[in-house]
């Protein structure tokens, strides 16, 4: 008799289910911004990458509209053949000239552009050494490569120097990679550290911007910038889907490294160029990013003053070490977690759990918006509070 070759889907979910790992999505309604319609109710979002407030933005959205009607909505082809427009070349351009860098390459997401540069750079002959916690695509991008891959402890520069003392000289070429803001902590990767051991040991790094670009720096343009680190040798990626409201990745840094991306990196020569909508609101965005520094003033008071609260109001909640708007507090469980993330949102906050696989151990994780009010900030720490009030212990 021959058995369900598909039965065992339904058993794997039953088992992500006992262990209160199972997700399902959660419909919003309207456009994103500091408070949203979720459930048709509406909430305070704590749960948006869209830190300075501008997937919502008029600009944006006026931009996308008139790049459809100019270009249509779709660009028909991967860029090396039908694919390639103007606007593709001006939002390169501007992702160079706000990172500092001789030249900047877009692809259809920042997951796609940590493929393809990681798969592009490395190979069987060589070595990664990547921090435990870089985010999935850093991941991935270190195992489609085929390279050897270790995982350094987090942040740990020690026990990095150690790892390359040891390996180095077995590889041909050496790829460092870490998140520079990471994506469900908020704290900082040790960037100048690494940039001096990339250098003895004669390494390649590359720091994943994507919870940093518009962000931190002076200029938004980064962590890199934030260490006064620009201009040095490194391979940055990013997002244009957090704090640039739109949807894409780049990678930036010099003419000869994005030339060769150009020649090998497989999920940018074999996939569709990115939208004119898209990649028209990403342009407007870094506009907006470099003309109007306020907004990234307006999202440091807000991260200082939910900071400041929480520690006055609710310091049982112990909050992970973070230099970012990303503030998150851990739990004893993915259920614990659970049970949070939805009584916070019974209280009108939106601030999800985060769970096994994607972290180590489960946790709520708030992201402060350059949009928020105070009175935002107000009730999402009243919230917290009443469930540290009702669950004395935690
Ligand atoms: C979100 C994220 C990505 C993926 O970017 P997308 O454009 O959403 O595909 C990559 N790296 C990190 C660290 C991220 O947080």
């Amino acid at each position: 008799m021959a058995t369900d070759p598909y039965a065992w889907l339904e058993q794997s979910l039953t088992t992500i289910r006992k262990a209160d790992w199972y997700r399902s999505v959660q419909t919003i309604n309207g456009t994103p911004g500091a408070t949203v319609l979720l459930g048709g109710r509406e909430v305070i979002n704590f749960a948006s990458n869209d830190y300075l407030g501008l997937a919502g933005d008029q600009r944006l959205i006026k931009a996308g509209v008139a790049a459809t009607q100019e270009f249509g909505t779709g660009s028909t082809g991967s860029r090396l053949l039908s694919g390639h427009r103007e606007l593709h070349r001006q939002l390169e351009s501007a992702i160079a000239s706000l990172k500092q860098t001789e030249d900047a390459i877009v692809f259809s997401s920042g997951y796609l552009a940590n493929l393809g540069a990681i798969a592009a750079l490395v190979g069987k002959r060589d070595l990664i050494l990547s921090d435990q916690y870089n985010h999935s695509s850093l991941k991935n991008g270190a195992i489609l490569s085929g390279a050897a891959v270790i995982e350094y402890p987090h942040c740990n520069v020690t026990a990095l120097r150690n790892q390359l003392i040891e390996n180095r000289q077995n590889y041909r070429r050496c790829l460092i990679l870490t998140d520079s803001v990471f994506s469900m902590d908020g704290d900082l990767c040790p960037l100048p550290e690494l940039l001096d051991l990339a250098d003895e040991f004669s390494c390649m790094l590359l720091v994943d911007e994507a919870h940093a670009t518009g962000v931190l720096g002076k200029t938004g343009a980064g962590c890199v910038e934030h260490f006064g680190c620009t201009g040095k040798q490194l391979i940055q990626i990013g997002t244009l889907s957090k704090a640039l409201g739109s949807l894409g990745g780049y990678v930036a840094g010099s003419a000869t490294l994005i030339d060769f991306l150009r020649n090998r990196a497989p999920t940018w020569i074999y996939t569709t160029a990115l939208s004119p909508a898209d990649t028209a609101a990403a342009l407007a965005a870094i506009e907006i990013v470099q003309q109007e520094p306020q907004r990234r003033t307006q999202l440091w008071a807000n991260v200082d003053y939910l900071k400041k609260l929480m520690q006055a109001q609710v310091a049982e909640l112990k909050l992970l070490p973070s230099a970012s708007p990303i503030l998150c507090f851990q739990l004893p469980s993915a259920a614990a977690a659970l049970a949070v993330g939805k009584s916070l949102q019974e209280a009108g906050i939106f601030a999800p759990a985060i769970r096994p696989p994607t972290v180590p151990t489960s946790r709520i994780r708030i992201s402060a918006m350059a949009t928020h009010q105070a009175t935002h900030i107000d009730q999402l720490v009243a919230a917290l509070g009443e469930f540290v009030i009702r669950n004395q212990g935690i």
